[in-house]
């Protein structure tokens, strides 16, 4: 039995539906914090438990009869709060003696280049995780290309609202690349390497075949759409000004501009053949997921 946690959210969903594909049906269980999410879960034969990563016995109750986890990292902002909850579910699984452990952390160069405490999170859970003694398999993930529509979205995207994008990008970034990959098949690579699993430790590094910077974005956004797009990097006065006129609150603000000088100095511009190994096709171009993500 494998239990996948988070997998009422985006990711967790399309793992499972891979795992289930692959002939894992009857053998797949889902942690949610919100049952009433889970209904389509359920549907399709996956074993619901509900638990939270706060709640420890929740989490013990969750695990029984799990021989695999798969750790969806949360979504929690707080970074001591957040390693909090992924230590509580590596311990529990190691408790309840599950056999194998997989994370979904971040591709990024390092931990000491690193500008948030956030993605340093990714770093230390992997830590406790090499420490706990379980077989493990560690998957990096690198950013996903969905999150461009957050970056030069217009109205920002939400399930079931076509995305738009800026034509006049001014970003705090420079010329900094990040070797982006869609969710989905971020989602489809993690469920291949769990159905592939030979019981030995492993480390993916999982970007595309290819590093784009934000120039490379406006000028494919440019040619899909015939419209002139530009890009013009900015610094960090011009950034907080903009976050203060769209009413961002300043925490976020300072988050988000770690987020951009992470891709600014390099930390996201890695490139592996791993993704592409998992899913045996090159995983999506820049051009060919911005056409998908806005319509074009
Ligand atoms: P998502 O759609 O927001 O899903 C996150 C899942 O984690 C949800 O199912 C959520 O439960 C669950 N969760 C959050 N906090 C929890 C808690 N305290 N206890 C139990 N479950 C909890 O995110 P995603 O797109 O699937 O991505 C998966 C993870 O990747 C994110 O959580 C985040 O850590 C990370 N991430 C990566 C990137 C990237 O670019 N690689 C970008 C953004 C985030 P509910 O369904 O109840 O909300």
């Amino acid at each position: 039995m494998i239990l996948v946690t988070g997998a009422t959210g985006q990711l967790g969903r399309v793992v499972i539906d891979h795992l289930l594909e692959q002939g894992h049906a009857g053998q797949v269980a889902a942690l949610v914090r919100d049952e009433g999410k889970a209904a389509d879960l359920k549907a399709k034969g996956v074993d619901v438990r509900v638990g939270e990563y706060d709640d420890v016995a929740s989490l013990d109750g969750a695990m029984k009869g799990a021989e695999q986890v798969l750790l969806i990292s949360g979504t929690e902002m707080d970074a001591a709060k957040s390693l909090r909850q992924h230590a509580n579910v590596v311990d529990a699984a190691k408790r309840a003696g599950v056999r194998f452990i997989a994370y979904t952390g971040r591709a990024m160069r390092g931990p000491s280049a690193t500008e948030t405490e956030l993605m340093r999170g990714h770093f230390k859970t992997e830590d406790l995780i090499r420490e706990s003694g379980m077989t493990y398999a560690l998957f990096r993930n690198a950013l996903y290309l969905e999150s461009i529509t957050y970056f030069i979205g217009k109205g920002r995207s939400h399930p079931g609202q076509q995305a738009t994008f800026e034509t006049d990008i001014r970003l705090p970034t420079d010329h900094g690349k990040v070797a982006y990959a869609l969710r989905i098949e971020l989602g489809e690579g993690i469920a291949n390497a769990l159905h592939q699993d030979r019981g030995e430790d492993r480390v993916y590094t999982l970007t595309a075949g290819e590093a784009w910077s934000f120039d490379d974005v406006a000028q494919a956004l440019g040619e899909l759409s015939g419209k002139p797009v530009t890009y013009t990097p900015t610094d960090k006065a011009t950034f907080d000004a903009q976050m203060r006129e769209r009413g961002v609150p300043e925490a976020m603000a300072r988050v988000f501009y770690g987020f951009y000088c992470d891709i600014r100095d390099g930390q996201l511009d890695e490139v592996t053949p791993e993704l592409e190994g998992l899913l045996g096709r090159k995983p999506a171009s820049l051009k060919a997921g911005l056409k998908a993500l806005f319509n074009l």
